[in-house]
């Protein structure tokens, strides 16, 4: 099972801008980067057609997708329109696409259950993404930035976090994998060290000791890592 996540526009091209200054583009990346750590938390294979503020065309990131199989594609974006007053959250699948609309109906339920903006609905559209992939694929407009109320609600973490959260929980709905916060209180509480860990890290990671950094405490070893290690707490011993 492999999810594709694509976080619109990117580089030279914003995306729609907020009334603030707030680019689509950075938007975007955030909420996309966030699902795909909480499905990797789940076990699941997600790759992303841009991991930094880079212009990829739209033609490139359909092939990604077509190229390696994957079995699902989402598009992340957000809304702008030059009514500034318009709002909420609307989701789009290609017409005619059953299994297209059924992903896009329940990542569309969980995102407007966590965030809880106007529901505006799951539309069809003929959008290149929607048409060119191979496989179920689904395009979200999580708000409008083109709002000054949204615009606001979208810089902030907390709002980023649920929208990230909802569209992942719509994603494992579909998949059939259960939602568990514990793998997320896992990985994120105090920067993903286990309890039974944390005496030991505290002391490699003290200033007296200094053996590591104490980064990446869920990470495999490799061997260059293991030998610095090794070697650090040798100079501790002679020391
Ligand atoms: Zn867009």
């Amino acid at each position: 099972m492999i999810i594709f996540i694509d976080p619109g526009h990117g580089g030279n091209d914003p995306g729609a801008i907020g009334p603030s200054g707030l680019k689509e583009k950075d938007v975007n990346l955030n909420i996309a980067t966030i699902v795909k750590g909480i499905l990797e938390n789940h076990n699941v294979d997600v790759r992303l057609t841009r991991n930094e503020d880079t212009k990829a065309e739209l033609a490139e990131r359909v092939n990604m997708a077509n190229n390696i199989n994957a079995d699902y594609f989402i598009s992340i974006h957000i809304n702008g329109y030059t009514n500034t007053s318009a709002f909420g959250t609307e989701t789009y699948a290609y017409p005619n696409s059953v299994r297209g609309i059924e992903l896009s109906k329940s990542i569309h339920r969980n995102l407007v259950a966590e965030i809880k903006l106007k529901n505006r609905g799951v539309k069809t559209s003929n959008f290149y993404v929607l048409r060119e992939t191979v496989m179920p694929a689904a395009l979200v407009e999580v708000a409008f930035i083109s709002n000054p109320v949204e615009e606001e609600l979208l810089k902030e973490k907390a709002f980023i976090n649920k929208a990230a959260l909802g569209i992942a929980k719509g994603i494992l709905e579909l998949i059939d994998i259960e939602y568990n916060e514990e793998n997320e209180n896992n990985q994120h509480a105090e920067g993903g060290i286990s309890d039974w860990a944390k005496t030991a890290m505290e002391w490699a990671a003290s200033n007296e000791v200094n053996i590591t950094d104490g980064s990446m405490p869920k990470e495999p070893i490799t061997l260059e890592r293991m030998i610095t290690i090794l070697y650090r707490y040798h100079k501790l011993k002679d020391s």
